[in-house]
Order: C-alpha cells, then sequence, then structure tokens
C-alpha cells in the first residue's frame, strides 16, 4: 500500500511517497518556483539525490514531473503510476465546511472554492494541486487533509471570539487554529512512548517553528489551541507578531498611513522575532546574536519564551493538570535554548527540565528532558505532518 502526500503552495509542491506497511518514505521533494523562472526539481531517496533546473510553468507539469521521476527506470521507487493507492492533499484551512479529511468529489472540490478566501495564499494553491494530480491519476482516490481538522473537539467557549455573534453565523468567524496534523501526530506519539492510553492523558503540545502554536489535549482530543482565526493568533512568531491589543494596531497604521491590508502585512511579515530583533526571523541567528550581546535579539527570544510559558500555563488550568508537555517542529525539536527559556521556573506546576538532558537530545529521535524529580514528563518529538496525511487517506479512502 502506497500514499503520495501532495503539499501544493502558490509557487511549490512538495511530495512524499509513503509505504503503508511500514511507514517509510519511499521518495520525497520539492519542485520550487513553479510558474516563476530557474524553477527546480528537487528528488530524494534513500539512496540518492537529484536536484535539477526544469521549466515547470505550472502545476500539471510539476505533478507530471515528480510521477515520471517516481517511475522512472533508473531513479524511480515505483515500477507504474497504478503502484499509487491513494492520494493525500493537505489542505491549510477548512472554515466549517468541512470538519473531517474529506474525499476529493466534485461536490467538495465546489465547497473548496467556497472556502478559498479563508487563506487565500494556500487553499487556492491546494485546489490547483488536487487538479493537477485528477489529470494525471483521475481513477486514483484522493483525500483533502485540512490543518484545522484535529481542532474541531474544541468547546464552543474556546472557539468563539466574544464579537456580536451574527458574524459567527454570517461568516462563521471563530477560532480554528492550525498545525492539527502535527499536535495530533505528537500527542499520539506521546502517549505511545510513555506507554499510556491516551484517553488517561493531558498532553500541551507546543509545535514551535517559524510558525508556532501550543495546544491542550485531553484523553487525545484538543480543546484548545493558540492560533486562531488565521496563524495570526497566539504565541509571536519567526515575522507574526501573534496576540496584540488590536487599538495598537489600529494607531500604527494611523500614524504610519497603512490601510488595513498593509497593516496585516505588517502584522503577518514584519512583526515577530523579526520586528524586535532586527536582526532575523531564524531562531539560530537570533540565538547566535544573543550570545554575542545582541540585547533585541534576547529579548525577542525572552518575550517567545515568556508567551509559550504563559499558554502552558493557561493550557494546565484548562485541562486540569498537565501530565506531559511535548516539544516539537523546527524550533521545538532542534533548540535547547528557547526549550530552557520556556521552561525555567515552573516548579509549581510539577515542571523541571533537566539541563544535560536537555541539551543532549539525539536528532530525530524521541527524547524524554524532564528532571527525575519532575511531575510532569517533557518530550521532544520529531514531527511527521506527512505520515498523519497518509494515515487518513488510508481511512478515508477505505484503504486501510
Ligand atoms: P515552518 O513553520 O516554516 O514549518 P519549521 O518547523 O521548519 O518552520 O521551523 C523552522 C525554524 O526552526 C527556523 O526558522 C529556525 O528558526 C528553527 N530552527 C531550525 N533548526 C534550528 C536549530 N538547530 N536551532 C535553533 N533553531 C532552529
Amino acid at each position: 500500500m502506497k500514499i503520495l502526500v501532495i503539499n501544493s503552495g502558490s509557487s511549490s509542491l512538495k511530495y512524499q511517497l509513503i509505504d503503508m506497511e511500514t511507514e517509510s518514505v519511499l521518495a520525497k521533494g520539492n519542485c520550487e518556483r513553479i510558474g516563476i523562472d530557474n524553477s527546480n526539481f528537487i528528488y530524494k531517496t534513500p539512496a540518492k539525490t537529484i536536484e535539477k533546473l526544469i521549466d515547470m510553468p505550472n502545476h500539471d507539469v510539476a505533478v507530471s514531473i515528480v510521477l515520471k521521476t517516481l517511475t522512472d527506470s533508473e531513479v524511480g521507487v515505483i515500477s507504474s503510476m497504478s503502484e499509487i493507492d491513494g492520494v493525500g492533499h493537505r489542505v491549510v484551512a477548512s472554515g466549517e465546511a468541512f470538519k473531517q479529511p474529506s474525499l476529493v468529489t466534485p461536490e467538495n472540490m465546489v465547497k473548496m472554492e467556497e472556502i478559498k478566501d479563508l487563506a487565500p495564499l494556500h487553499n487556492p494553491a491546494a485546489i490547483v494541486g488536487v487538479k493537477a494530480c485528477l489529470a494525471q491519476m483521475p481513477n486514483t482516490p484522493m483525500v483533502l487533509v485540512f490543518d484545522t481538522g484535529f481542532h474541531f473537539t474544541m468547546p464552543d467557549y474556546a472557539y468563539m471570539y466574544a464579537i456580536d455573534y451574527s458574524h459567527y453565523e454570517k461568516y462563521k468567524i471563530r477560532r480554528y487554529g492550525a498545525h492539527g496534523t502535527s499536535h495530533k501526530f505528537v500527542a499520539q506519539e506521546a502517549a505511545k512512548y510513555l506507554q499510556k492510553d491516551i484517553e488517561s492523558l493531558n498532553i500541551i503540545t507546543c509545535h514551535l517553528g517559524n510558525g508556532s502554536s501550543i495546544t491542550a489535549v485531553k484523553g487525545g482530543k484538543c480543546i484548545d489551541t493558540s492560533m486562531g482565526f488565521t496563524p495570526l493568533a497566539g504565541v509571536a512568531m519567526g515575522t507574526r507578531s501573534g496576540d496584540i491589543d488590536y487599538a495598537a494596531a489600529e494607531y500604527i497604521a494611523r500614524k504610519e498611513g497603512m490601510d488595513v491590508s498593509q497593516m496585516l502585512n505588517y502584522l503577518n511579515k514584519r512583526s515577530g522575532m523579526l520586528g524586535v530583533s532586527g536582526v532575523s526571523s531564524d531562531f539560530r541567528d537570533l540565538d547566535e546574536a544573543a550570545k554575542e550581546g545582541n540585547y533585541r535579539a534576547d529579548l525577542a527570544l525572552n518575550i517567545f519564551a515568556y508567551g509559550t510559558k504563559k499558554y502552558i500555563g493557561a493550557y494546565a488550568a484548562a485541562l486540569n493538570g498537565v501530565d506531559c508537555i511535548v516539544f516539537t517542529a523546527g524550533v521545538g525539536e532542534n533548540d535547547p535554548g528557547t526549550r530552557s527559556r520556556i521552561l525555567a521556573n515552573m516548579e509549581y506546576l510539577g515542571v523541571k527540565l533537566d539541563e544535560y538532558k536537555n541539551t543532549h537530545c539525539v536528532r530525530g529521535a524521541i527524547s524524554e528532558i524532564q528532571a527525575d524529580d519532575s511531575a510532569v514528563k517533557i518530550l521532544v518529538i520529531p514531527t511527521n505532518e506527512e505520515l498523519v496525511i497518509a494515515r487518513e487517506t488510508m481511512v478515508v479512502a477505505n484503504l486501510a
């Protein structure tokens, strides 16, 4: 059983072919700069890596190059396209139109068109990706898997905003969250690792990367998450402000002569770690600059850590106690300094880090980093969003 996972961006298409018997990656890669000059094709198998410039004027061409390479007699990993049993497509935003992963059908594609503007950069790209795959593999079952899917178990008082209720009814304005496949994966991995029934666990999952979100998971189900209607909400991020007093945004816009869309661009692209530090949005650069005594880089890291700490505290209250805190994604998995800043002085909650374990995690493996006398387990778990998409595809397409 082999599942192809497709993650389409407006000018990119990431792919992974996964053998579901072993849950191992047969091949993966990226088509970059689709529709732009110098399009780049990357293809990796356990045996070799190919990277070359190929003209990819649109996603149809990109998909056909991916399929041709996967079935190539020399570098391919399958002998024909018929070996691909299903295709899972990552979709960023679902609104309330899709509360579950869903089969690609003509009706569902109409619904996809209707929710395009919930993620204007990402959702249209997903539609293009689905159509490109359908054109090449019309008889292969395909499934839409949404980043928001895991969060639909939140109770109404957690997902509703305190605004005019008619705007929820009319426009479905509410908290949807993001990174759902990642939060789901690491929560399940944590339970497996701890050899506990997930039903019995209160877990706080911290997906910390360029974009960051924190989720409270009770009995395997999301009960709250830090991102909101869009990924702009929650903790400060690489270039996003996270939560801010809207009146402050309006004040800056007025003073600097920005309209609403310019202000949103400012909050999404020019704020966060980049805005505060003036150095970079990348935590590696910030760690380096902070070590060299750069005050604003150090401040940015402290704002991020303090914001994350406050979410952990809030979710410990929402969950009525926490058994396990999980760190994942680029920063969560690889930045011991940031984990240390977040978890300092949390003994009151039963959270105590072991600094030696924290700095000696094995990359790519699950690491346990709490002190022996910590009541709460602290785990670093590599995320695998593609595998979750592939698993959901198997279930929804009845391939399991
Ligand atoms: P995205 O949200 O784009 O998926 P990732 O989860 O890939 O982000 O995380 C990317 C971020 O991870 C980078 O911006 C970088 O700040 C951070 N990162 C990656 N490796 C390290 C490292 N060794 N130390 C500190 N930060 C790291």
